[in-house]
């Protein structure tokens, strides 16, 4: 298990910090939800931005930064561009519940909920999604937990 030695702050600034690292403005704004469902985060690979839900209580927003985060490590908008996305939406949004499990557990935060949570909704006991997807969101959460100071 890695422990953040820096004085500065929570792992969600961190985060936060290696998001704006990679080129992408982080802004809180309220999302128009669709009927039906909550959007709690969203990235934009063209316009850079990352949007966060305003009021999300700190252990969730830790996931959702975390998972917006791994959304741009992954490349998903390229990727789905490309064609190189066979699984869809569903693919990448299974990558970056995965991604942000595997980042906040080796932080030592198995007491946050909404990784856990996240990672179970999306992945909705697909085995065969979640053996497609283990390969490429590990390499990503190392990505991540390698640049964190
Ligand atoms: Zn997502």
């Amino acid at each position: 298990m890695l422990t953040i030695t820096n004085t500065d702050t929570s792992i969600a600034a961190q985060l936060v910090q290696q998001i704006r690292d990679r080129g992408y403005k982080v802004f809180t704004a309220p999302f128009a939800d669709p009927p039906n469902s909550v959007i709690n985060g969203a990235t934009s690979g063209i316009f850079k931005t990352v949007q966060l839900r305003p009021g999300l209580d700190p252990d969730h927003k830790e996931e959702v930064i975390a998972h917006e985060l791994a959304h741009i490590v992954l490349q998903h908008s390229d990727r789905r561009l490309n064609g190189d996305l066979p699984g869809g939406t569903l693919q990448s949004e299974v990558e970056a519940a995965t991604t942000a499990y595997l980042v906040l557990g080796a932080l030592g935060r198995e007491d946050n909920p909404w990784p856990k949570a996240y990672l179970y909704n999306e992945t909705d006991g697909d085995e065969d999604l979640v053996r497609v997807v283990l390969p490429i969101a590990s390499e990503a959460a190392a990505d991540i937990l390698r640049r964190l100071p």
